[in-house]
């Protein structure tokens, strides 16, 4: 649902949209822009059960989520479906964006190559804990949208295998090397990670 609290960053929604589902306003608003896009709204919790079912109709997921249950579940489910993922986070004063195509084989990273598991809840703060410049979300999302676009259109140098990292403070964006891990439960050489139920477990401990 659509808080006052996001509407610093999440410039998609309105005061007017305060407490209405959030694919609901974003709907309204791209369709504003433009009706003839087309758009499907789903108003469901990402799982490991529907996972599959709700990827399977796209090429490239964008990835923004909030939680990092959410973020490895869908990057799993990327490459186990074979998906281009385009992930951008923020946090604070920084930001975060990388392309993962690891199901193309071994020359591309997924996200378990730069974080192996899930940290415990509650460790790394949401934005909502933590605080987040909210112009940040803007910047991101422009970024991620170039990357999305130029996957779409095979264009440019894509970020997979590629991290980069705005620091707001600085003003400055690094772009650092990241390779595949031979040893990741899900791409590497032995992988243990053939398909979601470990996402199962994890929402049985979240209950
Ligand atoms: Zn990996």
């Amino acid at each position: 649902m659509v808080d006052l609290s996001n509407l610093q960053r999440q410039v998609i929604h309105g005061t007017d949209r305060v407490g209405t589902p959030k694919v609901e306003s974003a709907r309204e608003a791209i369709a504003r822009v433009n009706p003839e896009v087309r758009l499907a709204a789903h108003r469901v919790r990402l799982t490991a059960e529907n996972a599959f079912a709700l990827l399977a109709e796209y090429d490239i997921v964008a990835d923004g989520s909030d939680n990092f249950a959410t973020r490895f579940l869908v990057n799993d489910a990327c490459h186990l479906a074979g998906k281009t993922l385009v992930s951008a986070a923020i946090l604070r004063f920084e930001g975060q964006i990388a392309t993962f195509k690891s199901h193309l084989g071994a020359a591309y990273p997924c996200y378990r190559c730069l974080y192996r598991d899930a940290p415990p809840p509650g460790l790394i703060p949401s934005c909502s804990e933590g605080g987040v410049l909210g112009a940040l979300a803007g910047v991101l999302g422009s970024m991620q949208a170039v990357e999305v676009l130029k996957e779409a259109m095979g264009i440019g140098e894509s970020m997979a295998g590629q991290l980069m990292i705005y620091d707001a403070l600085d003003a400055t964006m690094r772009k650092i090397r990241l390779p595949r891990d031979p040893a990741c439960p899900l791409c590497g050489d032995s992988p243990t990670i053939v398909d979601l139920s470990p996402h199962r477990a994890v929402a049985a401990d979240a209950g």
